[in-house]
């Protein structure tokens, strides 16, 4: 495969803030892991398992798909990673870790990250005059269904 000299620069460059991202939380840096956040980043929308395992199996076609799903899991705990799940049914994983929510069109099943950070001030601010009894908020993310125009 011939890539050039600045898709190989950006390439490091995310490879390096993926190794300091895992360090950051105490976990090892392995290929692996590595390769996996590599397959998030590269596979925006939201990528399935499948997804992120046919991505990862161009570079490492030995691996097991246990191990993908096992770093998967790993990276979930951790919060590097979240899951997040569509009225399909599929888990679908999300490595941006700015806050965020979700718009999700069930026509086409792409789920687009939305970023509104007045929204997050009025959500905020509600449960902080209206909490919930016996509850501890720690995240608000909101999935939006809806539908595409040209859908
Ligand atoms: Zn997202």
């Amino acid at each position: 495969m011939l890539v050039s000299k600045l898709e190989l620069f950006h390439f490091r460059m995310r490879q390096n803030e993926h190794k300091k991202l895992l360090t950051e939380h105490g976990l090892k840096v392995t290929h692996q892991r590595l390769a996996v956040l590599e397959a998030l980043m590269e596979l925006s929308n939201h990528p399935t398992a499948e997804m992120i395992i046919g991505y990862v199996k161009i570079k490492y076609p030995k691996i097991a798909v246990a191990t993908v799903y096992n770093i998967l899991d790993i990276l979930c705990k951790d919060g590097i990673v979240r899951k997040i799940k569509t009225d399909q049914d599929f888990v679908r994983y999300d490595a941006e870790p700015k806050s965020h929510h979700h718009l999700y069109c069930s026509t086409c099943e792409v789920i687009e990250n939305y970023y509104d950070e007045e929204l997050d001030a009025i959500l905020r601010n509600y449960f902080k005059h209206k909490s919930i009894p016996d509850w501890e908020i720690k995240e608000i993310t909101l999935q939006i269904a809806g539908q595409y125009n040209k859908c």
